[in-house]
């Protein structure tokens, strides 16, 4: 009966999203992390048609599915997804005096230069994260105390209830590495940012400032997913230095290591599992419970099945 019933869904996934559709699909390649199993089905939308297509579709059928951007927050398990991911590859953008509106997929190094190039002065600080403005709109990505969610100006979303609806800023309420995304199933498809005239070279500048700073501390060659776990806004104490302090620059699990120059980073040092990466940061946030009493909360996000079983803690 559940086979029968598999078939059909699949024949009437295959029919609607036609060949671009992928079925056991390896997601450890489309990850910063490089770890991951298999997806069921994968479909890489590069036109916004083709977005919502897919979702209305899963949600028709009743697939479990996953938007991804570029993958650089997400670890996801060793058994993969039992479901479809949404490659979103939708990456128009449009400049009109101030404002930039571009589609969710657009990397987040394509925004900063365009906006460089028309000399708007805002996203500098934006330089070096890596990933899609879908993932850094769902995130309220930032750095140096700026987030993606200040300069956000009306946003156009698929809804949970399969409407499209333009937004403000005010429904996303966003707040630090929030925003309302994570808590509703609505799909970000394109969004406006307003930002201020400039000079180019002071822009550029700035943008090589940034770039600078950031390479003494991040490990761009190699396998992470840049900071796993959220700093603690309310105490106003970073993540980092929690974690530094008890030991954490020191641990690894299997090939899942925390980075030496930052102890808020886990790093796949060769060919690391999910479960390895998933129990170093249950031991991370353990040490620091015990001994802060702060509960770490993950900026990761963890996809697919991950074994709840405490699994003993060795090899550390
Ligand atoms: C080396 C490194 C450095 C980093 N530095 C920073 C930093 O300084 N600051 C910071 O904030 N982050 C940082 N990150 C994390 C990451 O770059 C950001 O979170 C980025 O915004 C993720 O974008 P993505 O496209 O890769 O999202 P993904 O990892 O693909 O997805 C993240 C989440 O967003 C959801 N999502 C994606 N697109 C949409 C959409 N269109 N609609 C609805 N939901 C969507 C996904 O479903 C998923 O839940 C860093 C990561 C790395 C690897």
């Amino acid at each position: 009966m559940l086979a029968t019933k598999t078939k059909t869904v699949r024949r009437e996934l295959k029919s609607i999203l036609g060949e671009n559709l992928k079925e056991k699909e390896v997601l450890a390649p489309y990850t910063s992390f490089k770890i991951g199993g298999e997806a069921d089905y994968f479909f890489r939308a590069k036109r916004i048609d083709e977005l919502t297509n897919a979702v209305l579709t899963a949600r028709e059928l009743g697939i479990p599915y996953f938007i991804l951007g570029k993958g650089n927050n997400v670890l996801v398990s060793d058994e993969g997804f039992r479901g479809m991911v949404i490659k979103n590859e939708c990456r128009k953008t449009e400049v009109c005096d101030t404002t930039i509106a571009c589609q969710s997929g657009t990397l987040l190094k394509d925004l900063v230069n365009s906006a460089r190039e028309n000399s708007l002065q805002g996203f500098e600080f934006l330089a070096g994260i890596p990933g899609t403005v879908g993932g850094a709109v769902f995130g309220n990505a930032g750095a140096f105390g700026k987030s993606i969610g200040e300069y956000t100006e009306e946003a156009v979303l698929l809804t949970s209830s399969g409407n499209i609806e333009i937004v403000g800023r005010e429904y996303f309420d966003f707040g630090y590495r929030y925003s309302k995304l994570k808590k509703t199933m609505d799909v970000l498809l394109s969004v406006s940012f307003k930002l201020k005239k400039g000079r180019k070279e002071s822009i550029g500048k700035r943008i090589e400032q940034v770039w600078e700073k950031r390479k003494k501390s991040i490990p761009y060659n190699k396998k992470s997913a840049g900071c796993f776990f959220k700093n603690v806004k309310d105490k106003g104490i970073s993540a980092g230095y929690l974690l530094d302090q008890v030991g954490a620059k020191k641990m690894s699990v299997g090939e899942a290591k925390v980075f030496s120059k930052h102890a808020n980073i886990i790093i796949n040092s060769k060919n690391a599992k999910a479960k390895d990466v998933k129990k170093l940061a249950r031991i991370l946030k353990e040490r620091v419970k015990k001994r802060f009493k702060i509960n770490l909360e993950e900026e990761v996000i963890y996809l697919g099945k991950f074994n709840q079983r405490r699994l003993p803690i060795d090899n550390i």
